[in-house]
């Protein structure tokens, strides 16, 4: 039996896609090149024409280790196909642009990444592309934007940093009743956590620079979808307007999806208990972690997520001037503003990740002065919780 035939999750990401060279290597070979050299012209006319499955042109285009990791990927998610990009944005703003024209209508969940909000906000606009946004826990504001006439659904679940949940089956239900595409930024849920092609997603996306790569090192991102989709929509548009990842950093994530299972595992683990941890202490005001009892949409998220995710997000009492003594006492937890790090992370998104909206905005999305948020590592979770506590007695 061929590798590639058995089912298991993590045997998958273990094996799946795997091309070997002649020398039988092991670990997957990085072909760190740009080109291709063909035996003949002939050769060369024929793979333009059509290029075949262990055939490649330019690395703009597709290069064998980025291959691997494409397949390992669409693998991991149950689809026919994927395409990888520099990074998680590139794979965002090429899928809405392959898929969209001018006079056609977005409906997008407001909650989504700074970067994300750019492009649904202020680029695709310019463009002549009608978006409405909608506050994506509210089943009624989904009903009535996703109408006849809509093209294409965005959104993110959980969102980033207040862990909203949407509720997919009911948005893939409205989607697939207008003939619309239900696309899915599923960076914060992990393809550990979140099976969303099963629960109704068309396309998904990964900023693989998160919990694939899991140890900050490089950038990247996916697209993963149905081949019609992936080969006839997406790809001409990534090829010709240069989103291509570098083979480097494609083994970089090809790498990191062999342990990305056992790593999300653990930082969910130790995530839940900061935040139990968290919710008990006097100076906190609110903690939200999606599998908590007091989450907003508990049930939803149980139903939708097998963990609750590696972030979790609390609220100190007494706004800015506490949230940044909390992040100063902290010794282990490490200030900065990615996630899904070994390395344990503290974010005041406020003053960083989430200073260019207005006020308004921010409160809007519910991100007031006090709001931190806390990526989980790879530490000892016992050490964690020392300096957890510590920070929020100096509260
Ligand atoms: C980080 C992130 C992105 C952007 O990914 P990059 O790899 O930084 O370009 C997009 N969406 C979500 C939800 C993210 O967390």
């Amino acid at each position: 039996m061929n590798p590639d035939e058995y089912s298991g999750w993590q045997t998958k990401a273990v094996h799946a896609g795997t091309r070997r060279s002649q020398y039988g290597e092991m670990s997957e070979a990085i072909f760190m090149t740009q080109g291709f050299s063909y035996e003949s012209a002939e050769q060369a006319e024929s793979r333009f024409i059509e290029c075949g499955e262990d055939e490649f042109i330019y690395a703009r285009y597709g290069n064998p280790t980025v291959r691997m990791f494409e397949e390992r990927m669409a693998a991991l998610e149950g689809v026919e196909d994927g395409f990888a990009t520099g990074s998680g944005m590139a794979a965002v703003h090429g899928t809405l642009c392959a898929l969209l024209s001018s006079g056609d209508r977005l409906v997008s969940s407001r909650a989504l990444f700074g970067s994300c909000l750019f492009i649904v906000e202020s680029v695709l606009p310019r463009f002549g592309v009608e978006v409405e946004l909608v506050d994506g826990t509210d089943a009624a504001q989904w009903q009535s934007a996703i109408r006849p006439g809509t093209k294409a659904v965005f959104l993110e679940t959980v969102s980033n940093p207040m862990l909203e949940v949407i509720d997919l089956r009911h948005v893939a239900d409205l989607t697939r009743r207008v003939g619309a595409t239900l696309i899915v930024d599923n960076a914060l849920a992990t393809p550990v956590f979140q099976r969303t092609g099963d629960l109704g997603a068309d396309i998904v996306i990964y900023s693989t620079t998160k919990h694939v790569d899991g140890q900050g090192r490089c950038l990247g991102g996916i697209v993963l979808g149905e081949q019609e989709f992936i080969r006839r929509i997406f790809e001409p548009f990534v090829k010709h307007t240069g989103g291509a990842i570098s083979p480097f950093n494609a083994w970089i994530m090809l790498k990191g999806l062999e342990t990305m299972s056992l790593r999300c595992h653990r930082q969910a683990d130790t995530a839940l208990q900061l935040a139990e941890c968290a919710e008990s202490h006097a100076n906190v005001a609110k903690v939200r972690y999606p599998h908590l009892p007091s989450h907003p949409q508990q049930r939803l998220a149980t139903g939708q997520m097998q963990k609750g995710g590696t972030v979790l997000t609390l609220e100190v009492n007494g706004g800015r001037d506490a949230a940044f003594r909390f992040i100063n006492a902290l010794s282990l937890f490490q200030i900065s503003n990615n996630f899904a790090d070994a390395k344990s992370i503290v974010t005041h998104p406020a003053t960083t990740t989430h200073q260019r909206l207005t006020v308004e905005q921010r409160l809007h999305l519910g991100i007031t002065d006090g709001v931190v948020r806390i990526s989980a590592g790879l530490e000892d979770p016992a050490d964690l919780l020392v300096d957890l506590s510590r920070a929020l007695d100096a509260v």
